[in-house]
């Protein structure tokens, strides 16, 4: 059993099954998801037999394992432990509209793009919908802050934990809980597109980024294995319906590696087959990661790409890079932890 993954309803029938007062549930789903507790004893209201049932039947809180803050921009990034000791990183952004929080859906990731650290040491396991809930509430009771947004854009591909992700959500924007709003919410994909037609009917609202990273199936493929399963226009189908459904504008996340997808041909091409669509492009200069063979691209080009999308009225933005003097970037605090531990035992 997992208690903070359940529904309020099912909390419901676990509190009546002990034989205790439905008020009980309200209080301990309270504590869980409206005063983020870590530990079942902060559960001061309750009757300690409960308090002890609870942790025996299952209470996840997330342990610190390190924490770096940048010295730039004040960004926070965390390495959590796990119940079975696996460790998963997020960070904590400040920015002038609010915190935001960019969390992990898996303990390593199987999809296998080339460019990305999470990957490298594949899939682990999938995370708990309480372990993602957990790395929202353990950083608000680290920093004492609120957050108001959540980018899923960790370590993980979220559409290959679906159940776990939809769980989540629903957990997080529940009116009893957290009440976050699902507008509050990005979700990044690599594109598995039977599972984004499922969101789509979800009646979520969050907003959907698609990783794209090229302009044509050809060069995808050589950076994102998925690309072999399924096709852009696959993806951009599945768009279309997921803005019909939900009134969400789509993000595509464009990740800039030199020589590779950067050049002015490729804008134009990006340029064609996001005409018409209701979308915005967040362009990433790649960040190295030491075990692959990428370069990020250089200022120029990058300006001259957002201007080739531009001229053909394509909205978009660079993104900004936060905590660089901290891996905060993409899967490197995580990674470097593991080759750490295996060169610490050799
Ligand atoms: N599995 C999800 C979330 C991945 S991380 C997805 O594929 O969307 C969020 C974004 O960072 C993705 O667009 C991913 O492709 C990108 N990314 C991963 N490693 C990167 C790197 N080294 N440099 C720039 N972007 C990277």
């Amino acid at each position: 059993m997992d208690i903070r993954s359940m529904y309020y309803d099912e909390l419901n029938e676990y509190i009546l099954s002990l034989g205790l007062p439905a008020y009980r549930t309200k209080q301990v789903f309270e504590w869980m998801h409206k005063k983020y507790i870590g530990s079942v004893d902060d559960m001061t209201n309750l009757p300690k037999t409960l308090r002890k049932k609870i942790l025996r039947d299952g209470f996840i809180s997330l342990e610190i394992e390190t924490k770096q803050v940048s010295k730039i921009d004040g960004t926070v990034k965390y390495l959590f432990k796990l119940y079975d000791g696996q460790m998963i990183e997020t960070v904590f952004m400040r920015y002038s509209y609010g915190n935001s929080i960019c969390i992990s859906s898996q303990a390593g990731c199987r999809m296998g793009c080339r460019f990305c650290a999470s990957t490298i040491g594949g899939l682990v396991r999938n995370l708990y919908a309480s372990e993602m809930l957990e790395q929202i509430y353990a950083v608000m009771r680290d920093t004492g802050e609120r957050i108001s947004n959540v980018v899923i854009m960790g370590t993980g591909e979220p559409l290959d934990n679906y159940d776990n992700l939809i769980r989540f959500i629903r957990l997080i924007t529940d009116e009893r809980g957290y009440n976050l709003s699902g507008r509050s919410i990005t979700m990044s994909t690599c594109g598995i597109v039977p599972n984004i037609l499922k969101l789509a009917d979800e009646d979520l609202a969050i907003t959907l980024a698609i990783s794209l990273h090229a302009p044509n199936d050809k060069k995808r493929r050589k950076l994102m294995p998925i690309a072999n399963t399924y096709s852009i226009s696959e993806i951009i189908d599945a768009c279309k319906i997921y803005f019909e459904k939900t009134g969400r504008r789509i993000t595509f996340e464009y990740s800039l590696v030199k020589g590779e997808n950067d050049s002015a041909e490729d804008a134009y091409e990006l340029a064609g087959l996001l005409a018409g669509l209701n979308c915005h492009v967040n362009l990433i200069p790649v960040n190295k990661i030491e075990e692959r063979n990428f370069s990020r691209s250089d200022d120029y080009s990058i300006q001259k790409f957002k201007l080739g999308l531009e001229k053909n009225s394509i909205n978009v933005t660079i993104r900004k890079s936060v905590g660089s003097d901290i891996d905060a970037a993409c899967g490197q605090l995580r990674r470097k932890h593991m080759v750490n531990k295996v060169e610490g035992s050799l």
